[in-house]
């Protein structure tokens, strides 16, 4: 099934919405003429888990992966923070050699999936959100000369894609709801945007951030959840996944402790109280020292 759509500017998109039994036909290789040449111009987005195989193909810290290796964007005009690969000034990949990917076993998402774009739908009255791909369709590349008809599905599964499509699920529903509901919620807050990149790439701060006892304080959590994601790099990226889900769209799944919200509530207000005060104080200040230098 396709499906057309349309692009309002000059693009590589085929404008057809493809289904996963769609075939296309595509095929590349180390021995086609154009090898190398798309990484050689890359524009790749990272999702959290490609950020965590990235590090471990490495062997270094995600604090590490994140300076060395990404450049941070936004994702849309609300500021949603997103991270793509670093390149070099001509745009090539720092990955690439001249013998193809350095890190192909764990190269990311959107590495595999080319020449494929894929996007999460959500349509009225459906009870699960469905993918859609489309095509990408770029002058250098000869892999859509090749003579090999292979459906979406089969694809996906040639180029090993389907785990990380399957540890990203949650996240990616996320960007779903930010992305369905609209306008209607805003810019969110330079607090929340920094949480929302801690939770989605940064798995070093984002632990720290869970280990502390205001942490524990705050959330309703076994001993063995905090045994688990202090060594386990994908329960922590699930569950950093959740708390962005709960705490910038109210979807409550972990359990808090009685009283916690309220807390922190009457924290926030004392904080407020202070600063407030001390505003006021400052403000006083400078008014006496203004009267002080008129009347000398
Ligand atoms: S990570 Fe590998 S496959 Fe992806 S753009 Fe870089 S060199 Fe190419
Ligand atoms: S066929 Fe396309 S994807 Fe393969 S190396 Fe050439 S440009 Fe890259």
């Amino acid at each position: 099934m396709s499906e057309e759509f349309d692009i309002p500017f000059k693009s590589d998109l085929v404008p057809n919405i493809l289904d996963p039994n769609t075939e296309i036909q595509f095929q590349c290789s180390k021995g086609i003429s154009c090898f190398n040449e798309c990484c050689r111009r890359a524009d790749i987005q990272l999702t959290p888990y490609d950020i965590i195989r990235l590090k471990d193909n490495l062997g270094v810290s995600g604090t590490e992966l994140l300076k060395n290796h990404t450049v941070p964007f936004e994702m849309d005009k609300d500021g949603i923070p997103g991270v793509k690969l670093r390149t070099d000034d001509e745009g090539a990949c720092l990955f690439v050699t001249d013998e193809g990917c350095s890190v192909y076993a764990d190269r990311p998402t959107a590495c595999r999936y080319y020449p494929l774009g894929h996007m999460a739908m959500h349509e009225a009255g459906a009870t699960e959100d469905e993918t859609r791909y489309f095509m990408i369709k770029e002058d250098h590349c000869m892999g859509h000369n090749e003579d090999r008809k292979i459906s979406i599905d089969a694809y996906r599964r040639e180029q090993g894609v389907e785990q990380y499509d399957q540890i990203n699920r949650e996240w990616l529903q996320l960007m779903l709801k930010k992305r369905s509901a609209g306008p209607s919620i805003g810019r969110p807050s330079d607090t929340s945007l920094q949480f929302f990149f801690m939770c989605s790439y940064d798995v070093d701060r984002l632990r720290r951030y869970v280990m502390t006892d205001s942490f524990r304080v705050t959330y309703d959590l076994e001993d063995t959840f905090y045994e688990t994601v202090e060594k386990e790099d994908v329960a922590l990226m699930l569950f950093g996944a959740r708390l962005l889900k709960q705490v910038l769209f109210g979807d409550k799944t972990i359990p808090e402790k009685e009283g916690a919200y309220e807390k922190r509530m009457e924290e926030r207000e004392e904080i407020l109280k202070m600063r407030q005060e001390a505003e006021a104080e400052i403000h006083r200040q400078r008014e006496a020292e203004k009267m002080k230098d008129a009347i000398s």
